[in-house]
C-alpha cells in the first residue's frame, strides 16, 4: 500500500523532508542547510535555485533513508518559511533576482512613506498585517522597480511571483502549477483575508500587475503532480500551508481559543479565532490559520525575535555555558524569587512592542549575581515575553485556556514549568514536536483520504507531559512587575 506522505519543510536556514506513515509516525528524514546572503546592512537573501536543489536532495535523502520507492508515496505536503519573495521568468523558469527573505529590511523607508500617508489602518483592515517590510508586497515592488526590464516583462505577463511554496510547486510540477494556498497568500500584504481574493486597491497601491500573482487555493487541494522525472514516479501534491500555521495545524488547534507557541530561534504564538477575524488593537497580526473546503479559519499571531537565540548568545557570546541543555540544571539552583531580568532586544523588540531601536539589557544585578542568575534570566525572558503576547491577546478579547508548545527549546522543563506558573494555565508538550512538517502531512493526507477528518487528527495528538501552575498570584504579580519595569527602561 502506498500510504506514505512526504512532507517538505522548507525553512529559513535549512530545507528538510520528513516521511510519515499513515499513522502519522515519522519514518525518516533528510535535511540540508543552504547559503545565507547578507549583501548590505539589513538585507537578507537566499538563492532560490539552492532552495530548490536542497529541497530536492532532502526529499531523495528521506526516501533513501526509509528504503522505500517514490511510488510508495501517496502524496506530498509543503510547508515553508513565509513571506520570502521570489520572482521568476515564466518561460525559462529562472529567478530574476535572489529570494528576498522575510527578515530583510531594505523596504523599511518605503513602508514608512506609506505609513506617513495614513495607509496602515486600511492595510490592517484588509490584510490583518502591520505595515512592515517583513511582508512580501514591498519586496515584490522593490524587485520590479530595481531589476532592469522587470516591470515591462511583468506587465506583459512574462514573470511569475511566488512565496517559497509557490516556487517549489512550480519546480516540482515542471512549470505546470502556479499556485499558493490561503495561509501563504495571507502574508503577502496583497491578499484580502476577508474576501479571500487578491485586493485590487492593494495591487494599485504597491503597483503590482495581477498577472504576476499565483492562483490561491485551499490548504488541502490539488496543487499539481510532482513530475515523474523529479523523484522517479508521479506523486500528487495535495497540501500547502505556511510554517507557523502548519505548526498550529500539527498541534490540532482546530477550535477557537486553542493556542500553540513554537520556541525555536524565535517564538511564534498563534491562537485560533475560528470563523471570526479579530482585528488586534495591540499590534498582533490577524492571519489565515487554514482554509479547508472553502471555509476559512482565522488566527491571531504574535512573534518574538529572540527565544532559543537568546540561549545561543549566552552560549556563544557570553560563553558561560557549553550547551543550551546545561541551562535547566543551572536555573533549578536559583530561588524562585527572581530579581535579575534580561530583556533580549538584540535586534529590537517584536510583538506587542515593535520597537526596532531598543537594544538588549540586563537589570537587577548585585555582587552575588553569577552565571546561574544570568542563565535563568535568559530563560525567563522567553517566559515573560510569552506573557506579553498573552496579555495582548486577552486585551483583544481572546482568552487563553491552555498552551500547546513545540520547538527545540521545549525540551527545557524549567522553562515550561515557569510558563505554566506565570501564565497561570496548563502547558502541554506533545509527543511529536516536529509539528510543522506534521501539519503539512496532515493537510496533504486529508485531501486524499489517508486521514478522514479533523476529529480523527485530534485523536492522534498525544500528550507527552502537562505542566500545571504551582505558584500564587502574589508571585506572578511580583515577577511580572519586575519584567515590566525592565521593558520600560529598555524601550527606545
Ligand atoms: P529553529 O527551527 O528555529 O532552527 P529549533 O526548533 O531547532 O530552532 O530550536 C533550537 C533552539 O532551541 C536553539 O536556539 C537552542 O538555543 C534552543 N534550545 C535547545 N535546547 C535547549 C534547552 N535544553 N534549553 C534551552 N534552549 C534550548
Amino acid at each position: 500500500m502506498n500510504q506514505y506522505i512526504l512532507s517538505i519543510d522548507q525553512g529559513t536556514t535549512s530545507s528538510r523532508a520528513i516521511l510519515f506513515d499513515s499513522e502519522a509516525s515519522i519514518i525518516s528524514t533528510g535535511q540540508q542547510e543552504f547559503t545565507q546572503f547578507f549583501p548590505d546592512d539589513g538585507w537578507v537573501e537566499h538563492d532560490a535555485e539552492e532552495i530548490w536543489t536542497t529541497t530536492l536532495d532532502s526529499c531523495k535523502l528521506a526516501i533513501n533513508n526509509a528504503g522505500i520507492q517514490a511510488q510508495d508515496i501517496a502524496c506530498i505536503g509543503i510547508t515553508n518559511q513565509r513571506e520570502t519573495t521570489i520572482v521568476w521568468d515564466r518561460e525559462s523558469g529562472k529567478p530574476i533576482h535572489r529570494a528576498i527573505v522575510w527578515q530583510d529590511r531594505r523596504t523599511a523607508k518605503f513602508c514608512e512613506t506609506l505609513r506617513d500617508q495614513g495607509l496602515e489602518e486600511t492595510i490592517q483592515e484588509k490584510t490583518g498585517l502591520l505595515l512592515d517590510p517583513y511582508f512580501s508586497a514591498s519586496k515584490l515592488a522593490w524587485i520590479l522597480d530595481s531589476i532592469p526590464g522587470a516591470r515591462e516583462k511583468a506587465e506583459d505577463g512574462k514573470l511569475a511571483f511566488g512565496t517559497v511554496d509557490c516556487f517549489l510547486l512550480w519546480k516540482l510540477t515542471q512549470g505546470k502549477s502556479h499556485c499558493t494556498d490561503a495561509t501563504n497568500a495571507s502574508r503577502t500584504m496583497l491578499f484580502n483575508i476577508s474576501s479571500q481574493q487578491w485586493d485590487e486597491d492593494l495591487l494599485t497601491l504597491f503597483n503590482i500587475p495581477l498577472s504576476i500573482l499565483p492562483e490561491v487555493k485551499d490548504c488541502a487541494a490539488d496543487f499539481g503532480v510532482c513530475d515523474a522525472e523529479i523523484l522517479g514516479s508521479e506523486i500528487p501534491i495535495t497540501g500547502v500551508i505556511g510554517d507557523q500555521q502548519a505548526a498550529a495545524f500539527g498541534q490540532c488547534c482546530f477550535e477557537s481559543g486553542m493556542t500553540k507557541s513554537t520556541y525555536g530561534t524565535g517564538c511564534f504564538l498563534l491562537m485560533n479565532t475560528g470563523a471570526e477575524m479579530i482585528k488586534s488593537s495591540n499590534r498582533l497580526l490577524s492571519t489565515v490559520a487554514y482554509r479547508l473546503n472553502g471555509e476559512t479559519s482565522y488566527a491571531v499571531e504574535g512573534s518574538i525575535f529572540m527565544a532559543g537565540a537568546t540561549m545561543q548568545w549566552v552560549r556563544d557570546g557570553l560563553q558561560i555555558i557549553k550547551d543550551a541543555s546545561e541551562s535547566e540544571s543551572l536555573a533549578e539552583q536559583c530561588s524562585d524569587d527572581l530579581k535579575v531580568f534580561l530583556v533580549p532586544a538584540f535586534t529590537g523588540l517584536g510583538a506587542p512592542y515593535w520597537d526596532t531601536e531598543a537594544r538588549a539589557a540586563i537589570y537587577g544585578m548585585t555582587r552575588d549575581t553569577g552565571k546561574k542568575e544570568i542563565v535563568t534570566a535568559a530563560l525567563m525572558s522567553v517566559v515573560y515575553q510569552t506573557k506579553d503576547l498573552v496579555n495582548a491577546i486577552n486585551s483583544d478579547g481572546g482568552k487563553l485556556e491552555s498552551l500547546r508548545v513545540d520547538g527545540g527549546m521545549v525540551k527545557n522543563n524549567y522553562v515550561l514549568q515557569k510558563m505554566a506558573d506565570l501564565l497561570d494555565c496548563e502547558v502541554y508538550r506533545p509527543r511529536i514536536t516536529e509539528t510543522t512538517a506534521l501539519g503539512a502531512a496532515y493537510m496533504a493526507g486529508l485531501h486524499i483520504g489517508v486521514f478522514e477528518s479533523l476529529e480523527s487528527l485530534s485523536s492522534k495528538w498525544q500528550l507527552e507531559r502537562t505542566f500545571s501552575p504551582e505558584k500564587n498570584e502574589q508571585w506572578r504579580e511580583q515577577q511580572y512587575k519586575g519584567w515590566e519595569k525592565a521593558i520600560e527602561r529598555t524601550r527606545s
